[in-house]
């Protein structure tokens, strides 16, 4: 029997086929969705949010009779689906995750529909506040980006605003021989443990903030920087307070930096 034989004969069943828009690549293979969600180290009464459940590979190993679940599907087939096949203390939100307000949720999964693995991973790492961890698939290339030190081409918003609030994890990759239909590309599979080490910080204002220095990657921090102030000379005393060289470029520039920049910014906007 063929891997996907079963996955072929559900979706026959709802008559409906993978929608490419959506970034529906299901995942057929059950070991992998097994150790995904154990990997989660989900505690007792801890509620659990899944973004895109689809036909519940990873839903169907959640501990329904220990913890409340919430999952948030964008196509009305599988919203239907999930909420008939899992009644019992579940909530399934039929909507675009970016656009929903932020849920209380103590673990995030989620095997990400590729056409919008960034705003999601945003979204999750500045609303979702009250996360112990979430365990996530994307395409591999995109771990290069939420790993990537500081100095390399790969360094940018995605891996500082992660760094900002939690500790990464990588956990495996995934063949794309394991989805239906088969993606282009290798996914994998990490985990994000969320920290306070920033608690201070403004989510909202520091993302934005970080985005705007990274606007023009190529161009010297203080010309990122000047749009944001009212002119040169300014930026080039807040840069001084901020113990940084006018003339490096936001790649070469670390979490802690920047967090010194963004502080020593918001001062002088407050004056
Ligand atoms: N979790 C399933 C699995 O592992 O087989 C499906 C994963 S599939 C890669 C992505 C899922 O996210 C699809 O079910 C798709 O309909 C849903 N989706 C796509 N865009 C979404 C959005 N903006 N908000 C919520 N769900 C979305």
């Amino acid at each position: 029997m063929k891997h996907h034989q079963a996955t072929e004969t559900l979706l026959n069943r709802l008559g409906v086929s993978p929608l490419k828009r959506y970034g529906q690549n299901f995942l057929i293979h059950e070991p992998t969705a097994l150790s995904m969600v154990q990997s989660a180290g989900i505690q007792p009464n801890e509620t659990i949010l899944e973004i895109g459940p689809g036909l519940g590979a990873l839903t169907q190993h959640i501990p329904f009779h220990t913890n409340p679940y919430i999952s948030c599907e964008i196509d009305r087939t599988y919203h239907a689906y999930l909420t008939a096949t899992y009644p019992t203390n579940t909530t399934h939100i039929l909507g675009n995750f970016i656009k929903t307000n932020a849920m209380l949720a103590s673990v995030i999964l989620g095997n990400l529909p590729y056409y919008v693995t960034t705003e999601i991973l945003e979204k999750i790492l500045r609303d979702y506040q009250g996360v112990r961890v979430a365990v996530l698939m994307v395409q591999k290339e995109v771990i290069n980006r939420i790993e990537a030190k500081v100095s390399t081409d790969s360094y940018g918003p995605l891996a500082i605003m992660v760094s900002l609030v939690s500790d990464f994890c990588f956990i495996q990759d995934v063949s794309k021989t394991h989805f239906y239909p088969e993606p282009h590309v290798v996914s994998s599979i990490f985990k994000l443990t969320m920290h306070d080490r920033h608690k201070d910080i403004d989510r909202q204002a520091f993302f934005y903030f970080i985005k705007k220095m990274f606007l023009h990657r190529r161009k010297t921090i203080l010309n990122n920087l000047i749009p944001e102030i009212k002119n040169r000379e300014e930026g080039t005393l807040i840069l001084k307070a901020a113990e940084i060289d006018e003339n490096t470029r936001p790649e070469d520039i670390s979490l802690e930096t920047f967090i010194r920049l963004f502080n020593k910014l918001n001062i002088v906007k407050s004056i």
